[in-house]
Parts: structure tokens; sequence; C-alpha cells
């Protein structure tokens, strides 16, 4: 059932799920499917997390915050674990532009599109071209994780920047990862998109949202919005429940899709893990941030097709830290065409311009500043776009920018953090129910676990790990009552 915001909850439940972002939504449904009794809360109006959208100007236009690009195994996951109608829905992208000083290439974003740009491009021999795939895709979690993205593009492309630059800017764009991460986390996502390209929702996160709600209410998950959880509670080093204000609600496992950090430090507290434990999170870092620019196009009006994702810089070469700056240099186009939103009454063109931000850079601004550089973001950004729409400021018809700020106030992410965690929070999330019994963790860390599909399919793992415990649970309990 789907609670109301004044409706109290006098239920108990195999699990609770605090937070419905895509990892957390997946958890709820898989357990609610293996019959579990489930409640998912979420802090925000609606479902999602940074799976979301926002409509301007009475639904005149509508914005995905998230929705550029995600490897086609998301499709296996929906068919899977939502439904065929969901997964049905994901489309590809197929013209994936770059264009900087040191080339300009048009590409279907696929290993083998990317293999000709190498050999015809970038002059690499095929050889060297398949000993790079063939390692990063033989590439797992298990592997010797020392090896940098450095090393590993050493490795194979000595001294050339312009192909450390094709293979890892989208990337970065995508995680925020840098050259010093570790290679798995690149080689792992870099690989799931090569294997067929980039692909999209077709609808909107809108409607995927409400297909996914409306999936989560069959199978009987109770579902209660504007519910931000302060604490989880915890007696006798096991997990019974969380507190929703001021009523408990008791439950034999609890799964966090919340930050990492504000699950261990704020909602539960250091005390109830060994020491060891919470030195290991307290190093977590977190990831980086990002700034958008939305931009509505006035009714009636068209664009050319200029591509779907188009990743542009000014910037002479690769560089992870001029890509963070505040002073813009690389900004992602992603255009939405009508094409993508066929349920719309009316067609609806947007471009969302994406860059990546240091969460210092705005967090202390002034009111008047932030408001100040929030504008000349925007103008910045109207300029570059002229590159592509020469015509396009007599095409705007809404335009706003979203920074760190932004991201922090929605989803309660410390930092403003796009992408959960750097590496090292894996380990600590995939630990948590070994440190404190009932208590699970799924969302953003570690960069393979974040984006649509990563949080997706992490969710259904830790939900396994949710149902293996409550399996156990209810066999210790049965021997007890024989
Ligand atoms: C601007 C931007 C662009 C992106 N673009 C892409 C892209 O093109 N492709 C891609 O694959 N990925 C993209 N991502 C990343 C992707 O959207 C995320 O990695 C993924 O959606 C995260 O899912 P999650 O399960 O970790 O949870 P989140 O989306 O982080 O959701 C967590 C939820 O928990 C709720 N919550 C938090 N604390 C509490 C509490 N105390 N009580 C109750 N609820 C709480 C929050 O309100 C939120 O709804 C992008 C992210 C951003 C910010």
């Amino acid at each position: 059932m789907l609670y109301k915001a004044k409706d109290k909850i006098t239920k108990s439940y195999d699990t609770i799920i605090i937070g419905s972002g895509l990892a957390g939504m997946t958890a709820a449904n898989r357990l609610a499917k293996l019959g579990r009794k489930v409640l998912l809360l979420e802090a925000h109006n609606k479902l999602g997390g940074f799976a979301t959208w926002f409509y301007r100007a009475n639904k005149k236009h509508v914005f995905d915050i998230s929705l550029h690009g995600f490897p086609v195994g998301m499709k296996k996951t929906c068919r899977k674990y939502w439904n065929k109608e969901i997964a049905d829905h994901i489309i590809q992208l197929k013209d994936v532009r770059f264009i900087n000083p040191q080339y300009q290439i048009q590409s279907e974003f696929t290993r083998e599109d990317f293999t000709k740009k190498l050999t015809e491009n970038f002059k690499v021999s095929l050889e060297q071209v398949n000993a790079f795939y063939n390692y990063i895709e033989h590439m797992n979690f298990y592997d010797d994780q020392q090896m940098t993205n450095r090393e590993l593009f050493e490795k194979f492309f000595p001294g050339r920047d312009d192909i450390v630059r094709f293979l890892m800017e989208p990337i970065v764009y995508a995680n925020g990862s840098t050259l010093d991460d570790p290679a798995i986390s690149y080689g792992i996502v870099f690989s799931n998109f090569m294997k067929k390209g980039v692909y999209t929702f077709k609808g909107g996160t809108d409607h995927l949202i409400k297909m996914m709600q409306d999936e989560l209410l069959k199978n009987d998950v109770d579902i209660k919005k504007h519910a931000k959880i302060n604490k989880i509670v915890i007696e006798q080093g096991r997990v019974t429940g969380v507190m929703l204000k001021d009523d408990f609600i008791p439950s034999k496992t609890v799964l966090s899709n919340a930050n990492l950090k504000s699950t261990i430090f704020q909602m539960i507290g250091e005390n109830e893990f060994s020491s060891e434990y919470i030195e290991k999170a307290k190093n977590v870092r977190l990831n980086s941030s990002s700034c958008q620019v939305y931009i509505g196009i006035k009714p009636g009006e068209k664009i050319d097709h200029i591509g779907d994702l188009i990743f542009t810089s000014s910037y002479p070469k690769f560089d992870t830290k001029a890509l963070l700056a505040k002073n813009i240099t690389s900004r992602t186009f992603s255009v939405y065409y009508p094409e993508g939103r066929p349920y719309d009454k009316t067609p609806k063109y947007a471009i969302v311009s994406s860059t990546n931000a240091n969460w210092e850079d705005w967090a202390n601004l002034s009111d008047e500043d932030y408001e100040s550089e929030k504008e000349t973001m925007i103008q910045e950004t109207i300029k570059a776009l002229e590159n592509f729409i020469p015509d396009i400021r007599d095409k705007i018809d809404f335009i706003d920018a979203a920074t760190p700020r932004t991201i922090k106030k929605y989803t309660h992410h410390q930092n403003g953090a796009s992408f959960g965690t750097k590496f090292e929070g894996l380990e600590v999330s995939m630990n948590m129910h070994q440190e404190l019994p009932g208590m699970f963790h799924a969302g953003s860390v570690g960069i393979i676990m974040s984006g649509w599909l990563g949080a997706a399919n992490y969710g259904v793992i830790q939900a396994n790990e949710v149902e293996s415990y409550l399996y156990k649970n209810d066999q210790q309990h049965m021997q007890v009552l024989v």
C-alpha cells in the first residue's frame, strides 16, 4: 500500500528499506517477490533518488536529472528484477560525439566502433587495441586492485594523452573517476558500456519511476514518502527497526540506500561497530559532485539533430582537475528529442549540460555570490551551445542551473556527491551486516556499484544477502519452536 504522509505505520516488517534510489527500489522489489514483508521509506516526495526529474511551467518543460546514458546490462536487470515492459522501454542512443582540441569524433560507443577509431584515427595497431580490450574485459572485482588507471593506460598506450582522453573522459564524466583510481573501477564500467553502447529509457524518468512504483505496489511493498529516517534502532547488537519521527517501526532487517557515511555515523552511531570497521569507514572518500544547466526549448520550436550525447572540451589536453574546476572548460550536452518522450501530449525538446564539480567550490559562497556564479555558468553554457545551435538564444523558453548544493539539498548525499563514495566504500558497505546483524547497505559506492546499472545490480546483490540472513533467522526460530 501507499501510505499517506499523515498515516501512522503500525505493522512490523521483514525488511525496512531506507531510501528509494534504484538500489533501494530494486532491493525492495526483489525481496517482495521472494515473499518478504517490505516497507520502503523515502525522505523525498517521490521515489527514484537520483533517477529523478522535475517539471517547470505547468509541465510545459520536463527535465531528467540523471538519464544521460547507461550500459545495455540495464535491460537484462530490468527484465529479470522488474518486468518485461520496463525492459522493453530501454533503447540505444546511437550518436555520441566528442569535440575537443585534440579530435572530433562521432561514435556508437561500442567496442567495434571504438576499435575502428583507435586504429584509423589514432593509428594504433589492431593487436594493441585488442590486447587492451581483452585485458579490461577480464578484470573482475577479485583481481589485483593495485593498478591505477594511469598505469593501465601507460601499459597499453604509453605517452598517448589523446587516447587516454578518448577512453577516459566519458567515464570521468559518468562517475568522477580519476587517473589515480583503481583501474578495475574504470575497466568494469567501460567494458559494460563497450558491450553494446549507451542506452536510455524511452518515456523519460518520470515514466520509469511510475512503472516501478506500480510494480512495487503490485508486489505488496508498503511505501511511504516524506519519511526521513534519522535513527536506526539497535538493541543488544542487533537491528530491531527504525524511528520515523517519534514512532518505532519494528523490522527484522534494515537496508539503507542512504549515503554510506550518513548511515554509519548519523543513523546508527559508531559505538555499534568495531573500531577497525569505523577506522575504515572514516577513511572512505566521497566522490565528486556535479553542476547542470537545464534548458527547455520553446513549444513549437525545433532543433536539428546535433547528437544525443556530446562531450565537449576547450581544454588543450586531458586533465581530471580541469574537468572538475569551477572555471568550466568541459561540458557534456545531453539532447532530449521528442521521440524519446512519446507519451507527452506536446512534443518537448530539452538540453542538459553537465559538468563535474568540487563541493568546496560551491559550498561556502554567500547567497549573493552563489546566485551570481550560477548566472555566469548559465551564460557561459549558452555561449558554448551556440557553437552547435547558433540561434539557441531565440529558442530558449526556460533555463536554470543546479550545483553541488542542489544535489545535497534534494538527496541528502554528503558534499553533494553524485556517485556516492570512492572504491574503498564498497568493502565497508558490503561488510556492514557482518559487523551489525540485520543491518545492510546498498547504494552508490565504489563506482562499479554506482550509476543506474551499478546501483540496481547492487540492490539485487544486497537483497540476496538480506534474504539469506532472514532465511537463517527463520530456520533458527523454527528450531527453537521445535
Ligand atoms: C547529475 C547526475 C547525472 C547522472 N547521470 C547518470 C547517467 O547518465 N547514467 C548513470 O548510469 N548514472 C548517472 N548518475 C548516477 C546515478 O543516477 C546514481 O548512481 C544512481 O541513481 C544512484 O542510486 P542509489 O540507489 O545509490 O540511490 P540514490 O539515487 O542516491 O537515492 C538514495 C535515496 O535515499 C533517500 N534517502 C537518503 N537519506 C534518507 C533518509 N535518512 N531517510 C529516507 N530516505 C533517505 C534519498 O532521498 C534518495 O531518494 C548521475 C547522477 C547525477 C547526480
